[in-house]
């Protein structure tokens, strides 16, 4: 199995790692020929202002759009979950827009700017998963096609698949808990 984890700005050599542990080839993807046969892409956090703008600057972004349309399935975690959605309510960047799904940039106040927390994730088993927030964006509106998977204790929706496509507000990729990853890899293989 191919993972491609876009590394043009943010926290992609953490993806790499975790997918390295889970034994998966894993490919820093800058440039499009590097998203010929793989088997799913991660958009990873970062800042998603500059990352849409080297999707579009290296001429990534039409050719991710297509891939989606045609089955890859793709992980964003945090910025990535931002660039997957379909809309972003308060700002003018330019997304992918290919998952049912509007999020809110930068969601939670100043003073919960970042925030660690316990979060239940019934697909992953009942351990609690660390939830880590780094200036989180959240899951404000959906169509019917999504499955929320995690929630804040307010509610508050933080976690999604639409089929093949997956998303986190939080950055499971900051911890050792692989089990995240591992979820992503079993809707890879067709296994979820
Ligand atoms: N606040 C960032 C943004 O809007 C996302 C932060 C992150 O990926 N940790 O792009």
């Amino acid at each position: 199995m191919r993972i491609g984890v876009l590394a043009s700005q943010g926290a992609f050599a953490e993806h790499i790692a975790i997918l390295q542990c889970l034994e998966v080839e894993a490919l820093p993807v800058r440039l499009p020929r590097e998203l010929v046969g793989l088997d799913g892409l991660i958009i990873p956090g970062g800042e998603s202002t500059s990352i849409s703008k080297l999707m579009l600057d290296y001429r990534l972004a039409n050719e991710i759009r297509n891939l989606s349309r045609n089955g890859l399935p793709m992980f964003g975690t945090c910025a990535g979950m931002i660039l997957i959605a379909n809309k972003i309510s308060d700002s003018d960047v330019e997304s992918l827009g290919v998952m049912d799904i509007t999020v809110r940039r930068n969601a939670f106040g100043r003073q919960r700017e970042s925030f660690e927390t316990e979060l239940s994730i019934p697909v992953l088993g009942e351990k609690p998963f660390p939830g880590i927030f780094i200036r989180a964006p959240l899951i404000e509106e959906t169509s019917s096609r999504v499955e929320i998977i995690a929630r804040l204790a307010d509610g508050t929706s933080v976690a999604a698949r639409q089929g093949r496509l997956l998303v986190s507000a939080f950055h499971p990729e900051l911890t050792n808990d692989l089990r995240f990853h591992q979820y992503f890899l079993d809707i890879v293989t067709g296994h979820r």
